[in-house]
């Protein structure tokens, strides 16, 4: 399964032109096989055992580079600090508020209230964003809860 989901995002990397290189291969089994959302700092933590030449900027590069393929979606939330996710299928986020932690949720899409949207304002719709924040269940084990 996870195997079937590299070969094909190498595929769809090769098919718009870009070459494979070890980084690149690394960098994308490691976001496919972590089903986390991890930083550019994360995934250089991960792999710079594996390559000491890799550099934060490298990383954030290939990344970018899969970006523009349509592989990856940035998420960014207002700090410096993007998030990446593999864009196998559109899925909605929980965050949790005390430890940053984002985890894929499946629902249908909310196309009506994009549809609504359009509808109030005259605009056209193009994409939303929905996420929905709370404590998750290792923070609320350690009772770790933000205040605020
Ligand atoms: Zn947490
Ligand atoms: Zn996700």
């Amino acid at each position: 399964m996870t195997e079937e989901r590299i070969k094909e995002a190498i595929n769809t990397l090769k098919e718009s032109g870009v070459r494979i290189t070890p980084q690149r291969h690394a960098i994308l089994e490691f976001l496919i096989v972590s089903m986390a959302h991890p930083t550019a700092d994360d995934i250089y933590k991960a792999l710079e055992g594996k390559f000491p030449n890799m550099s934060v900027a490298t990383v954030y590069n290939n990344l970018r580079v899969f970006k523009k393929a349509g592989l990856v979606k940035e998420l960014t939330y207002g700090d410096s600090s993007s998030r990446f996710d593999f864009a196998s299928s559109d899925h909605y986020h929980v965050i949790c508020s005390s430890c940053g932690k984002i985890v894929d949720f499946h629902y249908p899409g909310l196309d009506e209230v994009e549809a609504l949207a359009e509808h109030v304002t005259g605009f056209s719709a193009q994409n939303h964003r929905m996420e929905v924040y709370g404590v998750c269940p290792d923070c609320r084990e350690h009772g770790k809860i933000l205040k605020s």
